[in-house]
């Protein structure tokens, strides 16, 4: 790379950190461009970067101070560990790494160098978004698995870029399964319900054909005979029902759908499928109305999942297939999307309940999600919950009966009575909002603000769709550390502790003591970084300043503070000299450090030089072997040789600087205590040592390791430290070869409390306590502040929530993601609820209103951590009154015991009072649809609600239609493809 120019060119040339902060800052400010390239760095070194020139106007303290400098580019945090190249799972950016342009990336390793055996991290620009597209650095490339259509159980796993088109895939698949170029190839869609789909379209992007992580890919050859052995299924197929494409307009044959030619089904719910094509009529069902899978179209089942819940709700899906929806229709609702979601939605609705389809692909509903959320139009995983909140308010705005939104004024409670005020707020809603998301899923909630400062209250009455209920979250927090003991010989023990979330660094040393037997106050907590003490904790520091991606390492000491008269606990680096060609010109030290950095005891004074170099070698005994001297001297001759070197030139160039620097403190010792030796007997035994049998030099440096601050002078007079000394071991070349026994350095042993997996992660609350956490009272933190119309300033407010109202169709979201600056966790702590007779009536304040007792019909799960994950759907259908377990295309029988897990995310209740009602309704409403379709399935067709394309297309079908439907396969489902 360019950094080895450089190398050799000295330090001339590279600006002065003023100029580096300009060029960097104006950089840093290129817009991204498709396919441009930009380059991952890790954080901690760009914030030392940024300290040293001094790039924040906050932060200058250190700016241009030796000690700052950051050193070569070090991204050693980003990579797996033993895997320098494959990125850690998971980073975040900004929190794990900045992302800068090539320039910039070239500008800092010409600057500072980059470390050793590092590959630059690149990655490409590539543009998201269906509709609305803005541009992203694909930080983690896509697996795909490939596999050949001969065998498909040999899938190979290769990464690509979103930006990777059909065509780049297709010819990296030949090269990998030894396909010549000219030979003619097919490139599939293998979805999990062994459904298949065409990729014909060569020059469409990953991104495009909404492939997603672990999609497999199935190449196919074709015959000699000019057939292929995956031949699509025809129209006429009996067992086979064929769709059409749907995405692309102009070519209706790109690609199809067909199943699986071994005869493998794609109808999980097999007790339907045993039907033949003939059976294929309305009165008589193929599939039980409802279970219908829903494709996966590349990440989108928190989609699925979301709308298996909705249609499940008896009163919306009989709504929709009832038709009274269409009078409803509000094409100008400027809130609206002009009546298109609500025509996608039902469009869905009235197939999934058809009886004609065991699964459908839901194409049409998500192409209109993405044309007026961009947010859902991408593949990236999406929370279902949020998509519900989208559908909710789409839903409504589209199927509004206000035609003209009158203005309303808002009015202060003014200590006017609960009742008064919440009726107001209610009908102020209501002449905005009238429809049938309003009629089902509205509640009313009170919400209470006290001022700390004048006492003034404030009253609101709120609409909401969703209870969106904290769960309690742990107090506690467990930790993993490794402990350092004194005795040298005892390896780093690895530890999992207990300690209060919000407690401190103290805690932590009392929970290590209980286990350990080692005083709380003999223990040092240190962040370990790049073998160095990246941080020293004092005790009262607060545990959440420690982030789970620290490494956290707990030194005993023998003595419990700084201030100890007769002790010191000194930092101790281990350093290698680098290699000629490594090091580069700005790095103030040509020296990198390795190993486990150490916190000795020494006597604060009368430790000589010598003395030092025995407790640290007695420290290390574990992993460094002590030479004899003959051993030195016979084993190399060559070696010899270049320690002599070494240690002349370094002589050389040091004497004068150690003299101006340490000098006054050695004067300022000499006075004050006569050199006596500690110990006359350690004196007698150790004689002089034998300069050139000594594995490394001493010498003080900075807290990073990184300058020389002066060589430790082996005089036999007593070394002077203070509470900044660090001292670094500067290895000699070939001393650590032979030495240091790195295994054994590296080497460390499990405590028994690293079997215990989590025992708190296991705990169970039950709905109750959620909800009574969302009822408690609460003081506002300073960022979301209320704004006290009486003090007219921002004000720590305490806040309340009440329920006054709920609403028919209670969705319920528990909050299991949570979201901080330093951390994004998923919760999955088992939350027991009912799903029959949920009594919501003691949370209810409003003295009249309900029942309310509530029965579950639907649960939407998410598996997995944050930013990824599965999420499938629980769901009672309202005609068998059975549960069924939704995951994309796939619909089983469940039972109601299954459906309360640590899974569950959105929990759907219906009143019971109503759930007889309502479920009856809908099956008449099924049936109704059932005989008027078998009377003139052409009327109702004709009628259907559809978009302009797929109406347009119908037209265009009308020839082959007839024929069609004397074969049984039916028009919904050609239709429902063509969306
Ligand atoms: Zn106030």
């Amino acid at each position: 790379m360019s950094m080895n120019i450089m190398a050799e060119g000295g330090g001339s040339g590279v600006p002065d950190i003023k100029q580096q902060k300009q060029q960097i800052s104006e950089l840093l400010e290129t817009p991204l461009k498709k396919g441009d390239s930009w380059y991952l760095v890790d954080s901690k070194w760009f914030k030392q970067w940024k300290k040293f020139v001094g790039f924040d106007s906050w932060d200058v303290y250190n700016m241009g101070n030796d000690a700052s400098n950051p050193g070569p580019v070090d991204n050693s945090g980003l990579f797996v560990e033993g895997d320098v190249g494959n990125l850690k799972e998971h980073l975040i950016d900004e929190l794990d790494y900045v992302l800068v342009p090539t320039a910039t990336w070239e500008n800092l390793t010409i600057w500072y160098g980059a470390v050793k055996n590092q590959p630059p991290v690149h990655r490409k620009v590539v543009e998201y978004g269906m509709f609305v597209k803005h541009c992203k650095v694909e930080v983690y490339l896509m697996e795909l698995k490939l596999c050949e259509n001969s065998n498909l159980d040999n899938m190979v796993p290769q990464k690509f870029s979103k930006a990777d088109t059909i065509e780049t895939i297709e010819k990296e698949m030949k090269r990998l399964f030894n396909i010549e170029d000219e030979k003619e190839t097919r490139i599939w869609n293998k979805y999990m319900s062994n459904t298949y789909e065409q990729l014909s379209k060569k020059e469409n992007t990953v991104q495009d054909a909404g492939l997603y992580q672990g999609q497999v890919l199935v190449i196919e050859q074709k015959n000699q005979d000019g057939t292929w052995p995956r031949q699509p299924a025809s129209n006429n197929s009996s067992t086979n029902s064929s769709y059409k494409d749907s995405s692309s307009s102009t070519s209706t044959n790109s690609s199809r759908y067909i199943t699986n030619s071994s005869g493998k089904s794609p109808y999980s719910y097999s007790s339907y499928n045993n039907t033949s094509s003939s059976d294929y009529s309305r009165s008589k069902p193929s599939v039980q109305e409802g279970l219908c899978g829903l494709g996966n179209l590349g990440n989108t089942c928190f989609m699925n999942s979301a709308l298996q819940c909705m249609n499940n709700v008896p009163p919306l899906t009989r709504y929709f297939l009832s038709d009274e929806f269409k009078k409803e229709l509000n094409y100008n609702n400027p809130l609206g999307m002009h009546g298109e979601i609500a025509k996608a939605y039902a469009d869905l609705v009235q197939h999934v309940w058809s009886g004609q389809n065991s699964y459908l692909i839901p194409r049409n509903f998500k192409m209109q999600v993405g044309r007026f959320a961009p947010q859902f139009s991408g593949y990236q995983q999406h929370d279902s919950q949020e998509l519900l909140a989208f559908l909710c308010d789409g839903l409504h705005e589209d199927l509004n009966r206000i035609q003209k939104k009158p203005y309303v004024e808002l009015r202060d409670s003014d200590g006017r009575s609960d009742e008064v005020v919440a009726d107001e707020a209610w009908s102020n809603h209501l002449k905005r909002n009238d429809s049938i998301i309003v009629d089902f899923f509205h509640g009313q909630f009170k919400s209470t603000l006290v001022c700390p400062e004048c006492q003034k209250v404030s009253v609101t009455f709120d609409p909401f769709s969703f209870l969106s209920l904290p769960l309690p979250t742990k107090k506690e927090r467990t930790m993993e550390v490794f402990l350092i003991r004194l005795d040298p010989k005892s390896k780093p023990l690895q530890m999992k502790v207990v300690v209060p979330k919000h407690g401190m660094v103290y805690d932590l040393c009392k929970a290590i003591s209980k286990v350990s037997q080692i005083a709380p106050d003999k223990m040092a907590v240190t962040d370990v970084y790049n073998h160095r003490f990246h941080k020293v904790f004092a005790p009262n520091d607060r545990v959440e300043s420690i982030t789970e991606r620290d490494d956290i390492f707990v030194y005993e000491v023998p003595v419990n503070s700084a201030d100890d008269p007769d002790t010191i606990i000194i930092p101790v680096y281990l350093r290698e000299r680098n290699s000629k060609r490594a090091s580069f010109s700005y790095s103030s030290s040509s020296y990198s450090l390795f190993g486990q950095p150490m916190l000795i005891a020494v006597p604060r004074k009368q430790t000589t030089y010598q003395d030092l170099y025995e407790i640290i070698m007695k420290k290390m005994s574990r992993y460094v072997r002590r030479p004899d001297t003959e051993d030195w001297y016979k084993d190399d001759q060559e070696g010899n040789e270049v320690v002599e070197n070494g240690e002349t030139e370094m002589d050389s160039d040091s004497d004068s600087k150690e003299h101006c620097s340490s000098g006054e403190d050695t004067t300022q010792n000499h006075k004050e205590d006569p050199p006596t030796p500690p110990s006359k007997e350690k004196k007698t035994k150790s004689k002089p040592l034998d300069r050139r049998s000594l594995l490394f030099r001493m010498s003080l440096v900075n807290s990073y390791g990184s300058a020389e601050l002066a060589r430790l002078k082996d005089d036999g007079a007593p070394l002077r430290f203070n509470n900044r000394t660090y001292i670094a071991l500067d290895w000699k070349d070939k001393a650590k070869e032979k030495f240091y026994i790195e295994t054994e350095a590296e080497d460390s042993e499990p405590h028994e409390s690293m079997n215990l997996r989590s025992v708190s992660r296991k705990q169970q609350v039950d709905l109750n306590e959620c909800l009574n956490l969302f009822l408690t009272e609460e003081t506002l933190e300073k960022e979301d502040s209320w704004y006290c119309p009486a003090c007219k300033k921002h004000q720590e407010a305490t806040k309340k929530f009440d329920l006054w109202k709920l609403p028919k169709v209670l969705i319920i979201h528990l909050k299991r993601f949570s979201y901080n600056r330093f951390l994004r966790d998923k919760l999955d702590t088992l939350v027991t609820f009912p799903t029959e007779n949920l009594d919501m009536s003691s949370s209810v304040i409003c003295p009249n209103g309900g029942p309310y007792q509530y029965d579950l019909v639907a649960v939407s799960n998410h598996y997995g951590g944050m930013g990824g994950g599965h999420y499938t759907a629980y769901a009672q259908n309202a005609c068998t009154q059975n549960w069924y377990y939704f995951d994309d295309s796939s619909v089983s029988d469940a039972s109601k015991e299954q459906v309360v897990s640590k899974a569950a995310y959105v929990l759907f209740y219906l009143r019971k009072d109503r759930v007889e009602e309502y479920k009856q309704s809908l099956s008449q409403v099924i049936a109704r649809r059932g005989e008027e379709t078998t009377e003139n399935g052409e009327a109702e067709e004709e009628e259907h609600i559809a978009t302009e394309t797929s109406d347009r297309k119908l037209r265009s079908h009308t020839g082959a239609r007839s024929k069609r439907h004397s074969n049984g396969l039916s028009d919904s489902e050609e239709e429902m493809e063509t969306n």
